[in-house]
Protein backbone atom coordinates (compact mmCIF):
# COMPACT_ATOMS: atom_id res chain seq x y z
CA UNK A 1 0.00 0.00 0.00
CA UNK A 2 0.96 3.48 -0.97
CA UNK A 3 0.96 6.43 1.53
CA UNK A 4 -1.78 9.04 0.44
CA UNK A 5 0.57 11.80 2.02
CA UNK A 6 3.93 13.07 0.52
CA UNK A 7 4.57 15.31 3.43
CA UNK A 8 3.63 15.02 7.13
CA UNK A 9 3.59 17.88 9.32
CA UNK A 10 3.38 17.50 13.09
CA UNK A 11 1.61 20.51 14.85
CA UNK A 12 -0.58 23.05 13.76
CA UNK A 13 0.79 25.93 15.37
CA UNK A 14 2.94 28.62 12.86
CA UNK A 15 5.63 26.56 12.44
CA UNK A 16 3.63 23.85 10.99
CA UNK A 17 1.00 25.76 9.39
CA UNK A 18 3.39 28.07 7.08
CA UNK A 19 5.28 24.81 6.14
CA UNK A 20 2.34 22.47 5.24
CA UNK A 21 0.74 25.58 3.06
CA UNK A 22 4.35 26.00 1.64
CA UNK A 23 4.59 22.63 0.75
CA UNK A 24 0.76 21.88 -0.44
CA UNK A 25 1.09 24.92 -2.56
CA UNK A 26 4.39 26.12 -3.91
CA UNK A 27 5.66 22.24 -3.68
CA UNK A 28 1.85 20.56 -5.04
CA UNK A 29 2.45 18.23 -2.13
CA UNK A 30 -0.19 16.03 -0.45
CA UNK A 31 0.37 17.37 3.38
CA UNK A 32 -0.76 15.54 6.46
CA UNK A 33 -1.09 17.68 9.62
CA UNK A 34 -1.59 16.25 13.04
CA UNK A 35 -2.54 18.07 15.78
CA UNK A 36 -2.61 17.13 19.21
CA UNK A 37 -5.06 19.90 20.53
CA UNK A 38 -8.74 20.45 19.59
CA UNK A 39 -7.98 23.81 17.87
CA UNK A 40 -4.93 25.25 14.79
CA UNK A 41 -3.43 27.95 15.30
CA UNK A 42 -0.75 26.69 18.40
CA UNK A 43 -0.11 29.11 21.72
CA UNK A 44 -1.44 32.11 18.97
CA UNK A 45 -5.06 30.71 18.95
CA UNK A 46 -7.78 33.31 20.08
CA UNK A 47 -11.53 32.74 20.50
CA UNK A 48 -14.71 35.10 21.80
CA UNK A 49 -15.61 34.90 25.24
CA UNK A 50 -19.10 34.71 25.96
CA UNK A 51 -19.56 38.85 24.97
CA UNK A 52 -17.35 38.59 22.21
CA UNK A 53 -14.04 39.68 23.49
CA UNK A 54 -11.42 38.11 21.07
CA UNK A 55 -9.14 36.28 24.36
CA UNK A 56 -5.67 34.72 23.88
CA UNK A 57 -6.18 31.59 25.05
CA UNK A 58 -1.97 31.07 25.34
CA UNK A 59 -0.89 34.94 26.45
CA UNK A 60 -1.34 38.16 24.57
CA UNK A 61 0.13 38.21 20.93
CA UNK A 62 1.03 41.00 19.26
CA UNK A 63 2.64 40.76 15.91
CA UNK A 64 5.37 43.09 14.70
CA UNK A 65 8.33 42.63 11.87
CA UNK A 66 11.28 43.73 10.35
CA UNK A 67 10.83 41.26 7.48
CA UNK A 68 8.60 42.53 4.53
CA UNK A 69 8.81 38.57 3.23
CA UNK A 70 7.19 38.10 6.25
CA UNK A 71 4.96 40.13 6.33
CA UNK A 72 3.73 40.10 2.82
CA UNK A 73 2.90 36.08 3.40
CA UNK A 74 0.98 36.24 6.11
CA UNK A 75 -0.99 39.32 4.21
CA UNK A 76 -1.96 37.09 2.38
CA UNK A 77 -4.43 34.93 5.24
CA UNK A 78 -5.45 38.62 6.93
CA UNK A 79 -5.89 41.99 7.05
CA UNK A 80 -4.44 43.67 9.46
CA UNK A 81 -5.97 46.44 12.39
CA UNK A 82 -2.93 48.78 13.18
CA UNK A 83 -1.95 48.67 16.12
CA UNK A 84 1.01 49.74 18.44
CA UNK A 85 1.51 48.18 21.33
CA UNK A 86 2.73 50.23 24.38
CA UNK A 87 3.05 48.89 27.66
CA UNK A 88 3.42 50.88 31.80
CA UNK A 89 5.13 49.28 34.32
CA UNK A 90 3.15 49.68 37.93
CA UNK A 91 4.85 49.87 41.01
CA UNK A 92 4.34 50.90 44.55
CA UNK A 93 5.23 54.54 44.83
CA UNK A 94 7.98 53.61 47.48
CA UNK A 95 9.79 50.11 47.30
CA UNK A 96 8.14 47.66 49.50
CA UNK A 97 11.71 46.16 49.78
CA UNK A 98 13.48 49.00 50.42
CA UNK A 99 10.95 51.66 52.39
CA UNK A 100 9.23 50.59 55.84
CA UNK A 101 5.46 50.24 55.80
CA UNK A 102 5.01 52.77 58.14
CA UNK A 103 7.14 55.25 55.96
CA UNK A 104 5.02 54.14 52.79
CA UNK A 105 3.18 56.79 50.75
CA UNK A 106 -0.15 55.74 49.15
CA UNK A 107 -0.78 55.45 45.44
CA UNK A 108 1.26 53.63 42.88
CA UNK A 109 3.69 54.69 40.27
CA UNK A 110 3.20 54.07 36.35
CA UNK A 111 5.61 54.88 34.01
CA UNK A 112 6.59 53.52 30.21
CA UNK A 113 8.57 50.74 30.16
CA UNK A 114 10.79 50.19 27.93
CA UNK A 115 12.05 53.54 30.25
CA UNK A 116 12.43 56.68 28.54
CA UNK A 117 12.79 59.90 28.73
CA UNK A 118 8.68 60.46 29.80
CA UNK A 119 9.37 57.64 32.74
CA UNK A 120 12.61 59.30 34.02
CA UNK A 121 10.58 62.54 34.61
CA UNK A 122 7.99 60.31 36.30
CA UNK A 123 10.40 58.35 38.45
CA UNK A 124 12.35 61.53 39.76
CA UNK A 125 10.14 64.59 39.49
CA UNK A 126 9.60 66.31 36.09
CA UNK A 127 11.78 69.01 37.25
CA UNK A 128 14.79 66.32 38.25
CA UNK A 129 13.83 63.85 35.58
CA UNK A 130 13.86 66.46 32.86
CA UNK A 131 17.42 67.86 34.41
CA UNK A 132 18.45 63.88 34.21
CA UNK A 133 17.13 63.44 30.66
CA UNK A 134 19.12 66.62 29.51
CA UNK A 135 22.21 65.15 31.29
CA UNK A 136 22.04 61.56 29.26
CA UNK A 137 20.99 63.73 25.54
CA UNK A 138 24.55 65.60 26.10
CA UNK A 139 26.04 62.33 27.12
CA UNK A 140 25.22 60.05 24.46
CA UNK A 141 24.26 62.42 21.46
CA UNK A 142 24.41 59.94 18.42
CA UNK A 143 22.70 57.10 20.57
CA UNK A 144 18.73 57.02 20.66
CA UNK A 145 18.92 53.98 23.39
CA UNK A 146 21.74 53.30 26.28
CA UNK A 147 22.29 50.35 28.04
CA UNK A 148 22.22 50.28 31.81
CA UNK A 149 25.73 49.06 31.25
CA UNK A 150 27.21 52.08 29.45
CA UNK A 151 25.19 54.14 32.39
CA UNK A 152 26.95 52.34 34.92
CA UNK A 153 29.94 53.18 33.58
CA UNK A 154 29.33 57.20 33.45
CA UNK A 155 31.47 59.25 35.84
CA UNK A 156 28.65 61.48 36.86
CA UNK A 157 27.00 59.80 39.71
CA UNK A 158 23.58 60.59 38.77
CA UNK A 159 24.01 59.20 35.49
CA UNK A 160 25.36 55.92 37.29
CA UNK A 161 22.20 56.29 39.50
CA UNK A 162 19.77 55.54 36.79
CA UNK A 163 20.69 52.47 36.32
CA UNK A 164 20.46 51.35 39.28
CA UNK A 165 16.73 53.12 39.38
CA UNK A 166 16.05 51.17 35.72
CA UNK A 167 17.51 47.72 37.40
CA UNK A 168 15.95 47.92 40.91
CA UNK A 169 12.33 48.99 39.44
CA UNK A 170 11.90 47.67 36.06
CA UNK A 171 14.26 44.57 36.28
CA UNK A 172 15.37 42.60 38.86
CA UNK A 173 12.24 42.02 40.42
CA UNK A 174 10.44 41.28 37.33
CA UNK A 175 12.93 39.03 36.22
CA UNK A 176 12.62 36.90 39.37
CA UNK A 177 8.98 36.63 39.00
CA UNK A 178 9.38 35.74 35.55
CA UNK A 179 12.66 33.38 35.86
CA UNK A 180 12.85 32.27 39.38
CA UNK A 181 16.31 33.52 39.12
CA UNK A 182 18.48 35.31 42.04
CA UNK A 183 20.32 38.73 41.03
CA UNK A 184 23.27 36.55 40.75
CA UNK A 185 21.78 33.83 38.72
CA UNK A 186 20.62 36.37 36.19
CA UNK A 187 23.14 36.52 33.10
CA UNK A 188 25.28 39.57 33.92
CA UNK A 189 25.31 39.90 30.07
CA UNK A 190 21.20 40.14 30.03
CA UNK A 191 21.59 42.82 33.24
CA UNK A 192 23.74 45.09 30.89
CA UNK A 193 21.47 44.90 28.09
CA UNK A 194 18.46 46.30 30.08
CA UNK A 195 17.81 49.96 27.78
CA UNK A 196 16.85 53.00 28.45
CA UNK A 197 15.51 54.93 25.53
CA UNK A 198 17.01 58.80 24.75
CA UNK A 199 13.49 59.69 23.43
CA UNK A 200 9.64 60.16 24.28
CA UNK A 201 9.08 56.91 22.18
CA UNK A 202 6.91 54.56 24.46
CA UNK A 203 5.80 51.88 21.88
CA UNK A 204 6.87 48.70 22.90
CA UNK A 205 8.39 48.17 19.94
CA UNK A 206 9.77 49.81 16.69
CA UNK A 207 9.64 47.02 14.17
CA UNK A 208 8.22 48.77 10.54
CA UNK A 209 5.61 46.22 10.45
CA UNK A 210 3.30 46.20 13.47
CA UNK A 211 -0.13 45.19 13.93
CA UNK A 212 -3.38 42.83 14.63
CA UNK A 213 -5.29 40.45 12.29
CA UNK A 214 -8.11 42.39 11.88
CA UNK A 215 -10.18 38.80 12.29
CA UNK A 216 -7.84 37.72 14.83
CA UNK A 217 -4.95 34.75 14.83
CA UNK A 218 -7.51 31.41 14.42
CA UNK A 219 -9.26 33.22 11.13
CA UNK A 220 -5.68 33.73 9.79
CA UNK A 221 -4.66 30.01 10.45
CA UNK A 222 -7.88 29.03 9.37
CA UNK A 223 -7.30 30.32 5.56
CA UNK A 224 -3.42 29.72 5.68
CA UNK A 225 -4.45 25.89 5.94
CA UNK A 226 -8.00 25.85 3.62
CA UNK A 227 -5.84 24.53 0.50
CA UNK A 228 -6.71 21.45 -1.32
CA UNK A 229 -4.02 19.74 -0.43
CA UNK A 230 -4.22 20.09 3.31
CA UNK A 231 -5.58 17.75 5.28
CA UNK A 232 -5.83 18.69 9.18
CA UNK A 233 -6.79 16.16 11.74
CA UNK A 234 -7.41 17.48 15.00
CA UNK A 235 -7.41 15.89 18.65
CA UNK A 236 -4.91 13.80 17.11
CA UNK A 237 -1.04 13.32 18.79
CA UNK A 238 1.08 12.32 16.21
CA UNK A 239 3.07 9.51 18.75
CA UNK A 240 -0.20 7.51 18.34
CA UNK A 241 0.24 7.44 14.51
CA UNK A 242 3.65 8.06 13.68
CA UNK A 243 6.57 5.59 14.71
CA UNK A 244 10.51 6.92 14.56
CA UNK A 245 12.84 4.58 15.14
CA UNK A 246 16.04 3.01 13.88
CA UNK A 247 16.24 5.58 11.15
CA UNK A 248 12.51 4.72 9.68
CA UNK A 249 9.55 6.58 10.14
CA UNK A 250 6.51 5.38 9.82
CA UNK A 251 2.88 6.62 9.43
CA UNK A 252 0.03 3.90 10.22
CA UNK A 253 2.55 1.23 10.23
CA UNK A 254 3.84 2.33 6.46
CA UNK A 255 7.17 3.13 6.04
CA UNK A 256 7.12 7.72 5.20
CA UNK A 257 10.05 8.79 3.42
CA UNK A 258 8.60 11.97 2.70
CA UNK A 259 9.50 14.93 4.58
CA UNK A 260 8.27 14.83 8.03
CA UNK A 261 8.45 18.65 9.97
CA UNK A 262 7.81 17.47 13.58
CA UNK A 263 7.46 21.15 15.63
CA UNK A 264 6.41 19.28 18.96
CA UNK A 265 8.75 18.75 21.90
CA UNK A 266 11.93 17.17 20.86
CA UNK A 267 12.49 15.63 24.25
CA UNK A 268 8.88 13.99 24.39
CA UNK A 269 9.62 12.74 20.38
CA UNK A 270 12.06 10.39 21.99
CA UNK A 271 10.35 9.61 25.47
CA UNK A 272 12.54 11.76 27.50
CA UNK A 273 15.82 9.31 26.75
CA UNK A 274 18.34 11.73 27.18
CA UNK A 275 15.93 13.58 30.25
CA UNK A 276 13.35 16.20 30.42
CA UNK A 277 14.68 19.75 28.65
CA UNK A 278 13.46 22.11 31.14
CA UNK A 279 11.10 24.91 30.84
CA UNK A 280 8.93 27.57 32.63
CA UNK A 281 5.26 27.24 31.94
CA UNK A 282 2.62 30.01 32.81
CA UNK A 283 -0.72 30.29 34.89
CA UNK A 284 -3.72 32.37 33.15
CA UNK A 285 -6.38 33.97 35.25
CA UNK A 286 -9.01 35.25 33.18
CA UNK A 287 -11.26 37.45 34.45
CA UNK A 288 -14.19 39.59 33.37
CA UNK A 289 -14.94 43.29 34.59
CA UNK A 290 -18.21 45.47 34.30
CA UNK A 291 -16.76 48.24 33.02
CA UNK A 292 -15.39 49.62 29.50
CA UNK A 293 -11.68 49.66 30.35
CA UNK A 294 -9.63 48.05 33.23
CA UNK A 295 -6.53 49.45 32.22
CA UNK A 296 -5.20 52.37 29.69
CA UNK A 297 -2.78 49.97 28.54
CA UNK A 298 -2.90 46.93 26.45
CA UNK A 299 -0.22 45.62 29.09
CA UNK A 300 0.50 46.85 32.29
CA UNK A 301 3.82 44.89 34.01
CA UNK A 302 4.04 44.58 37.90
CA UNK A 303 7.50 45.40 37.88
CA UNK A 304 8.11 45.05 41.84
CA UNK A 305 4.98 43.60 43.86
CA UNK A 306 2.57 40.79 43.04
CA UNK A 307 3.11 37.59 42.24
CA UNK A 308 1.81 37.78 38.28
CA UNK A 309 4.17 39.52 36.20
CA UNK A 310 1.68 41.36 34.04
CA UNK A 311 -1.73 42.41 32.68
CA UNK A 312 -3.19 42.44 29.39
CA UNK A 313 -6.29 43.78 28.78
CA UNK A 314 -7.58 42.62 25.36
CA UNK A 315 -10.21 44.99 23.98
CA UNK A 316 -6.84 47.40 23.71
CA UNK A 317 -5.42 45.13 21.61
CA UNK A 318 -8.10 43.99 19.60
CA UNK A 319 -9.65 47.59 19.43
CA UNK A 320 -13.34 45.65 20.00
CA UNK A 321 -15.93 48.27 21.49
CA UNK A 322 -19.19 47.20 22.98
CA UNK A 323 -21.82 48.70 23.93
CA UNK A 324 -22.08 46.94 27.54
CA UNK A 325 -19.33 47.62 29.82
CA UNK A 326 -17.52 44.62 30.01
CA UNK A 327 -13.61 43.84 29.65
CA UNK A 328 -11.64 41.02 29.62
CA UNK A 329 -7.80 41.03 31.42
CA UNK A 330 -5.24 38.45 31.60
CA UNK A 331 -3.39 38.28 34.68
CA UNK A 332 -0.19 35.66 33.93
CA UNK A 333 1.54 33.64 36.58
CA UNK A 334 5.32 31.90 35.91
CA UNK A 335 6.34 28.69 37.32
CA UNK A 336 8.46 26.05 36.68
CA UNK A 337 7.31 23.55 34.14
CA UNK A 338 6.98 19.76 35.43
CA UNK A 339 5.30 18.13 32.74
CA UNK A 340 2.05 17.21 34.67
CA UNK A 341 -0.94 16.71 32.53
CA UNK A 342 -2.45 20.07 31.25
CA UNK A 343 0.70 22.21 32.08
CA UNK A 344 2.26 24.16 28.46
CA UNK A 345 6.03 24.02 28.27
CA UNK A 346 6.00 27.83 27.00
CA UNK A 347 9.72 29.01 27.47
CA UNK A 348 12.97 27.44 27.45
CA UNK A 349 15.02 27.60 29.96
CA UNK A 350 18.38 28.48 27.54
CA UNK A 351 21.89 27.67 29.42
CA UNK A 352 25.03 25.57 28.11
CA UNK A 353 23.14 22.61 30.35
CA UNK A 354 20.37 22.44 28.68
CA UNK A 355 21.71 23.04 25.33
CA UNK A 356 23.95 20.33 25.86
CA UNK A 357 20.98 18.05 26.51
CA UNK A 358 18.96 19.37 23.61
CA UNK A 359 21.97 18.79 21.33
CA UNK A 360 21.93 15.49 22.12
CA UNK A 361 18.43 15.07 20.70
CA UNK A 362 19.19 16.90 17.83
CA UNK A 363 21.51 14.35 17.42
CA UNK A 364 19.10 11.61 17.80
CA UNK A 365 16.94 13.30 15.25
CA UNK A 366 19.66 13.65 12.56
CA UNK A 367 19.70 9.75 12.30
CA UNK A 368 16.30 10.30 10.16
CA UNK A 369 17.31 11.57 6.95
CA UNK A 370 13.61 12.85 6.26
CA UNK A 371 12.97 14.78 9.74
CA UNK A 372 12.99 18.05 10.23
CA UNK A 373 12.60 19.70 13.60
CA UNK A 374 11.16 23.17 13.92
CA UNK A 375 10.04 25.71 15.86
CA UNK A 376 9.93 26.73 19.66
CA UNK A 377 9.73 23.40 20.96
CA UNK A 378 11.62 21.17 18.40
CA UNK A 379 14.32 23.13 18.47
CA UNK A 380 14.62 24.45 22.04
CA UNK A 381 14.75 27.88 21.35
CA UNK A 382 12.02 30.73 22.02
CA UNK A 383 10.91 32.41 18.58
CA UNK A 384 8.73 35.39 18.00
CA UNK A 385 6.09 34.95 15.81
CA UNK A 386 7.76 36.55 12.21
CA UNK A 387 11.19 34.81 13.56
CA UNK A 388 9.59 31.47 13.11
CA UNK A 389 7.17 32.13 10.16
CA UNK A 390 10.46 33.44 8.45
CA UNK A 391 12.57 30.33 9.64
CA UNK A 392 9.47 27.68 8.18
CA UNK A 393 9.88 29.46 4.91
CA UNK A 394 13.21 29.16 5.09
CA UNK A 395 13.10 25.39 5.44
CA UNK A 396 10.52 25.08 2.73
CA UNK A 397 12.78 26.81 0.43
CA UNK A 398 15.44 24.30 0.72
CA UNK A 399 13.13 21.66 0.51
CA UNK A 400 11.27 22.85 -2.58
CA UNK A 401 14.68 24.52 -4.16
CA UNK A 402 14.61 28.19 -4.59
CA UNK A 403 12.17 30.76 -3.63
CA UNK A 404 9.92 29.67 -6.43
CA UNK A 405 9.75 26.51 -5.83
CA UNK A 406 12.01 25.26 -8.63
CA UNK A 407 14.22 22.51 -8.04
C1 LIG B 1 2.96 34.02 26.68
C2 LIG B 1 3.52 34.19 25.31
C3 LIG B 1 3.32 35.37 24.63
C4 LIG B 1 3.86 35.55 23.36
N1 LIG B 1 3.65 36.74 22.73
C5 LIG B 1 4.19 36.95 21.53
C6 LIG B 1 4.04 38.22 20.89
O1 LIG B 1 3.42 39.13 21.44
N2 LIG B 1 4.58 38.39 19.66
C7 LIG B 1 5.30 37.40 19.03
O2 LIG B 1 5.77 37.61 17.91
N3 LIG B 1 5.44 36.18 19.61
C8 LIG B 1 4.92 35.93 20.83
N4 LIG B 1 5.07 34.70 21.43
C9 LIG B 1 5.77 33.62 20.70
C10 LIG B 1 4.80 32.75 19.86
O3 LIG B 1 3.87 32.12 20.73
C11 LIG B 1 5.63 31.71 19.09
O4 LIG B 1 6.42 32.37 18.14
C12 LIG B 1 4.80 30.67 18.34
O5 LIG B 1 3.86 30.07 19.16
C13 LIG B 1 5.72 29.59 17.79
O6 LIG B 1 4.98 28.71 16.98
P1 LIG B 1 5.32 27.16 16.92
O7 LIG B 1 4.54 26.62 15.80
O8 LIG B 1 6.78 26.96 16.95
O9 LIG B 1 4.82 26.56 18.33
P2 LIG B 1 3.35 26.34 18.90
O10 LIG B 1 2.51 27.54 18.66
O11 LIG B 1 3.53 25.91 20.31
O12 LIG B 1 2.76 25.14 18.03
C14 LIG B 1 3.18 23.81 18.22
C15 LIG B 1 1.96 22.92 18.03
O13 LIG B 1 2.37 21.56 17.97
C16 LIG B 1 1.40 20.78 18.62
N5 LIG B 1 2.01 19.51 19.02
C17 LIG B 1 3.04 19.33 19.87
N6 LIG B 1 3.33 18.01 20.00
C18 LIG B 1 2.46 17.35 19.21
C19 LIG B 1 2.24 15.97 18.92
N7 LIG B 1 2.99 15.01 19.48
N8 LIG B 1 1.25 15.63 18.06
C20 LIG B 1 0.47 16.58 17.49
N9 LIG B 1 0.62 17.90 17.74
C21 LIG B 1 1.61 18.29 18.58
C22 LIG B 1 0.99 21.65 19.81
O14 LIG B 1 -0.27 21.24 20.31
C23 LIG B 1 0.97 23.03 19.18
O15 LIG B 1 -0.31 23.37 18.67
C24 LIG B 1 4.59 34.51 22.72
C25 LIG B 1 4.80 33.32 23.42
C26 LIG B 1 4.29 33.16 24.70
C27 LIG B 1 4.57 31.89 25.45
Amino acid sequence: MEQPFDCLVIGAGYAGSVAARELAERGSRRVLVLERRDHIGGNAYDYPDGHGILIHKYGPHIFHTASKRVFDYLSRFTQWRRYQHRVIASLPRDNPEVVPAHKRTQGRLCFPVPFNLDSLEAAFGKADGGRLGEKLLDAYPAQSQVTILELRRNPDPEVAAIAEYVYEHVFVHYTRKQWDQTPEEIDPATTARVPVRLTRDDRYFQDPWQGMPLEGYTSLFRRMLDHPNITVALGVDARDRASFSEGQIRLDGLPFSGPVIFTGQADELFAFQEGRLPYRTLDFRLETHDRQFYQTHGTVNYTVDQDFTRITEFKHLTGQRLRDPVTAIMKEYSRPYTGAAGEIPYYAIINPENNARYDRYRARAARFPNLHLLGRLAEYKYYNMDAIVLRALELCDGLLGDKEGNP
